[in-house]
């Protein structure tokens, strides 16, 4: 970074992979292979990049910052099989990256690690396989069950297409400058498609409040959002589909397991 005259950026969650150890822990942990196609968010200063683009068939690379494209290029030079792509994650259209990409291996932005990881689970169906680092909170919320405090909507709508595993705690001290949270690193596996846009939507709604009941939540959120809602949904159709689904009418979000919420956006009429 001194070289190229830069300063690592804490709003754009720049933490830099310095240890070796945490690479190969990686590389064991995403099962790498000579065959895969691998997607990188947030390339940072290629660490991560150039050992991945060593031991895969090729990687995409999303960066958003500009300060660090001319580090990235200089360290993905000599990687032939690995693109850059200059943006933000947000922004990238997924579905047309060429090759398609297997599995998604990444040291995530902490400020969009959620949205981040969610829209790859819904825009790259191709993508079997996850191998992320992210804040420990957020791990927690990934992985957590019905009925914890952390559980909510990404439990849901990651559960919903994946097997999440939390599979270790990592460090600050593994990254430059050290973060003021704790990481841990997530493996999820996919067991379906992502849930359509319809459970999305009630999931989201179904969470908004947490304090009132399912039905109640779903009811304020709609009323409260800017779109246009084709068709609300009632909660008097929802407070019945709970109770048919064996639930108690006054049920609240986190005592529903992700396919349960599938299972209610069913039985509610389109
Ligand atoms: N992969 C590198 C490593 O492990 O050392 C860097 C990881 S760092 C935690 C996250 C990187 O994501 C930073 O380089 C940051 O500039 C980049 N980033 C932040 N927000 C982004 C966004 N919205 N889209 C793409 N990249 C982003």
């Amino acid at each position: 970074m001194a070289r190229f005259g830069v300063e690592p950026n804490r709003e754009l969650g720049q933490n830099f992979l310095i240890d070796d150890n945490i690479l190969e822990v990686i590389g064991r942990t995403a099962s790498l292979m000579p065959t895969d196609v691998v997607l990188e968010i947030g390339g940072g200063l290629g660490v991560l990049s150039t050992y991945l683009a060593s031991r895969v068939a090729y990687l995409h690379v999303i960066e958003s910052d500009a300060k660090l494209q001319p580090l990235l290029v200089d360290a993905l030079e000599a990687h032939a099989n690995a693109a850059l792509i200059h943006a933000d994650v947000m922004d990238v259209d997924l579905a047309a990256l060429e090759p398609e990409p297997g599995k998604v291996v990444a040291n995530l932005p902490y400020g969009v690690a959620v949205p981040a990881l969610l829209r790859t689970i819904e825009e790259l169906p191709s993508v079997t396989s996850w191998c992320v680092m992210l804040q420990r909170e957020v791990a927690d919320r990934l992985a957590a069950a019905p009925g914890s405090k952390t559980y909510g909507v990404p439990s849901v709508l990651a559960q919903l297409a994946c097997e999440v595993r939390f599979e270790r705690a990592i460090s600050r001290n593994v990254f430059r400058p050290a973060p003021n949270v704790d990481s841990a690193l997530v493996v999820l596996r996919r067991t379906g498609q992502a849930p359509p846009d319809r459970v999305r939507r009630l999931v989201r709604a179904a969470f908004a409040h947490r304090r009132k009941t399912l039905a109640r939540s779903v009811e304020l959120a709609d009323a409260a959002t800017d779109r246009p809602i084709e068709r609300p949904i009632e909660r008097q159709a929802l407070r019945s589909a709970l109770v048919q689904m064996g639930h108690p009418d006054d049920e609240r979000a986190e005592r529903l397991a992700p396919q349960e919420f599938a299972e209610l956006a069913e039985r509610i009429p389109e």
